[in-house]
């Protein structure tokens, strides 16, 4: 087991990419703390995780909030060895039509509260710890509607590489996972049925080089890399999951005769 005798905080456990990661965490051994919004979404998570895990309501953007799940998930388990920043939200913010509360509603979850969430967990963090922040492929891609989405993301990257500065000289490794557009209830307001949910897959899919969209999973297995000792040596580090769009978009089956 990878992660045996670890422990680790997940932002945003209780679904998709958050979920799938806690799942692979507690199978590796590690003891897991998960946080969210919704308390009906964390207990489903929590029944399914069984007895290595806990959750707590918070909201990542209230730093008292943050504060007091850190510290609930470090009376549990004593000082943590993995901290997986990944609370996010989407967020349409088209030119000419957006509001200042959207914007700034994007900004403020993807970017300060991943901020003050690695702030929090700091005074309880083991030297030689794993930080890992959740990117995407959209702070280089320029999807129209996308402003406040991309420069959040963008945000990250760069935060990442100020805070492994930072963090260098207690062993705290900083890197951030990059996923293209992976299956999860994240596209639910864009694609609210089946149907639709199936034609805006199909569409990305042309698009990506290996011609599908990811599952939680593939990103999940990239953050348990980084959370691991295999990538002890790894700092301030960007890797990108999906499928070869932002390396070779060229290789994309839209490009193909
Ligand atoms: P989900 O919507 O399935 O998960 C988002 C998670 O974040 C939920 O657990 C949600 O819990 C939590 N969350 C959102 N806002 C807050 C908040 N203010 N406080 C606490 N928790 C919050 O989507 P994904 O799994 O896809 O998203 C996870 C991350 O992956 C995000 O950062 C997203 O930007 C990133 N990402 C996703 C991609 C994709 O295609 N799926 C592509 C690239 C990046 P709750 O609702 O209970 O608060």
């Amino acid at each position: 087991m990878r992660l045996a005798n670890k422990t680790a905080l997940i932002t945003g456990g209780n679904s998709g990419i958050g979920l799938a990661t806690a799942r692979l965490f507690v199978k590796e051994g590690a003891r897991v703390a998960i946080t969210g919004r919704d308390r009906g979404k964390l207990d489903a998570a929590l029944k399914e995780l069984g007895p290595n895990a806990i959750g707590v309501v918070a909201d990542s953007t209230d730093v008292a909030a943050t504060e007091a799940a850190v510290a609930q998930a470090a009376k549990a388990f004593g000082k943590l060895d993995i901290v997986f920043a990944n609370a996010g939200i989407a967020g349409n913010t088209p030119l000419g039509g957006s509001s200042l509360e959207t914007f700034e509603s994007v900004l403020r979850t993807n970017v300060t509260a991943v901020f003050f969430t690695v702030q929090a967990a700091l005074p309880h963090l083991n030297d030689g710890a794993s930080i890992i922040l959740n990117g995407s492929v959209i702070s280089v891609l320029g999807n129209p509607g996308y402003a406040a989405y991309a420069a959040s993301k963008a945000g990250v990257r760069a935060m990442a590489r100020v805070m492994a500065s930072e963090l260098s000289p207690r062993r705290i490794r900083v890197n951030v996972v990059a996923p293209g557009a992976t299956r999860t209830p994240i596209w639910d307001g864009a694609a609210p049925t089946e149907a639709a949910k199936a034609a805006l897959e199909q569409r990305i899919a042309k698009t990506v080089p290996l011609g599908r969209i990811g599952d939680a999973d593939e990103v999940a297995r990239t953050v348990l890399f980084l959370a691991s000792d295999d990538a002890s040596n790894i700092q301030g580090a960007e890797i990108f999951v999906d499928g070869g769009a932002t390396a070779s978009p060229a290789g994309a089956p839209v490009y193909r005769g």
